[in-house]
């Protein structure tokens, strides 16, 4: 079965909101083993809806879009369709009662007169329930032709997606041993793409018919394995046995499966061994806390940080000495151990973590130019320390310096 997906709304073409509901859509479609032929995103006016659709129905006949299909005068979908498919709008008072009972669970009773219009849908669609939401999606057949309408908030729409609409659509489109895409997501630290792929040169050589992407991100380099148009049962064995090898591969390098957070990793391994962490920042500026504190459960593990920005507070509350500061300058290596040691004694932790460098633009030198960034795990008595050089801006280069340090956290502690 092929398919289409129209996307809806004016901030998506003005470029203030990236589509994220096409690509989810499109990747639990081809998990199916449907063909997605074209994305089409159009605005918010009832013109470029209807084209959209109808164009769309020239090439397949099943289109699923996004968008609109709120309560106000602007989310116009489900009219446009509607009257696109010749089904009168009627009033489906079993939905009216559910919306009404949701309003008043929430204290909201009598509902706005706005959210009746939700309940008047397509004659002969099909209501798909959105719980976390007052919009469901909406299921319509018109002979051979077949539209599904989802409510454009994102997480809305994923919900739905995932827990209402894959299911159904593996019902009613997918016979067994049809050819399904799946794919498999390794992450991996410390290495760059480059480095990674010579490094894999062997296991690529005897990957086919599998395929491997490399997706580099603030995080590190995410290798995806993809095994295309065979069945499941194939496809799921052949992923399984590539993907052990491939973890083999990387070593300490992997951290994690499809979208882990190595923050979360580093969470539970301090929690597994029984040890707390305290941080100090002075580039990332508390982005390191935030990543650990983000986690839930964190403060099983997480004391607390110093953001020591200035010489005089790594000075006076971590104890670096100002002679090293003045020898060896605020970015160098002997000022992260001695913030990390520094400050794995303040609040008496099992862990510490220093975390100075040059963020630019400004700051750099010939020696330490922007981007130079030093980190120290002190751990069980030694330090972990390592010097850096990312490349990009200031907020990448944080970014990238709160996420090697968590790394270095990992291999320190694990
Ligand atoms: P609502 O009940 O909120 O009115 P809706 O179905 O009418 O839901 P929209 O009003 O079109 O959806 O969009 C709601 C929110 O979701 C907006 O913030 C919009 O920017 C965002 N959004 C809509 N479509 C997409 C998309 N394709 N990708 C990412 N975000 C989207």
């Amino acid at each position: 079965m092929d398919l289409e997906v129209v996307t809806i709304g004016d901030e998506l073409l003005l470029g203030q909101v990236n589509d994220t509901n096409a690509p989810a859509i499109s990747a639990a479609m081809a998990a199916l083993g449907l063909r997605i032929v074209r994305h089409s995103t159009v605005g918010d006016t009832g013109e470029e809806i209807s084209a959209a659709v109808s164009e769309a129905f020239e090439r397949v006949n099943l289109v699923i879009t996004t968008g609109g299909l709120g309560p106000t005068r602007d989310d116009i979908t489900k009219n446009v369709v509607a009257e696109l498919m010749g089904a009168d709008l009627e009033l489906d008072s079993g939905y009216l009662s559910e919306l009404e009972l949701r309003f008043a669970a929430l204290g909201r009773s009598p509902m706005p007169a706005s959210n009746r219009s939700q309940a008047l849908m397509p004659r002969g669609a099909e209501i798909i329930p959105n719980p976390r939401g007052s919009a469901p999606g909406i299921w319509l057949t018109r002979g051979e032709k077949q539209v599904i309408l989802l409510p454009g908030v994102p997480h809305e729409m994923r919900g739905i997606l995932s827990e209402e609409l894959v299911p159904l659509m593996a019902d009613r489109f997918c016979t067994q041993n049809q050819p399904v895409t799946r794919t498999r997501t390794l992450r991996t630290a410390s290495f760059g793409e480059s480095a990674l792929a010579d490094h894999l040169e062997r296991f690529e050589h005897d990957l086919p018919p599998l395929t491997l992407a490399y997706l580099p991100n603030s995080g590190g380099v995410d290798l995806r394995l993809t095994a295309s148009a065979m069945d499941a049962a194939k496809a799921e064995e052949l992923l399984g046995t590539a993907a052990a090898n491939l973890e083999q591969e990387l070593g300490e390098n992997f951290y994690g499966r499809e979208k882990t957070d190595i923050a979360e990793v580093v969470v539970d391994l301090l929690r597994g061994k029984g040890k707390t962490v305290a941080v100090a920042e002075s580039c990332t500026g508390g982005i390191l806390g935030g990543r650990i504190t983000a986690i839930p459960g964190s403060s099983d593990v997480f004391l607390g940080g110093v953001i020591a920005y200035a010489d005089s507070v790594k000075e006076g509350l971590l104890c670096v000495n100002q002679s090293d500061l003045r020898t060896f300058g605020a970015v160098s290596s002997q000022v992260a151990e001695a913030m990390a040691k520094g400050v794995a004694e303040r609040f008496d932790a099992g862990v510490g973590v220093g975390v100075t460098g040059v963020a630019g633009p400004g700051g750099g030198s010939d020696g330490k130019p922007v981007g130079t960034v030093y980190i120290s795990v002190w751990y069980g008595k030694e330090h972990r320390t390592g010097a850096y050089r990312f490349p990009g801006k200031r907020a990448w280069i944080r970014i990238r310096s709160a996420q090697e340090a968590l790394n270095q956290i990992r291999l320190a502690v694990s």
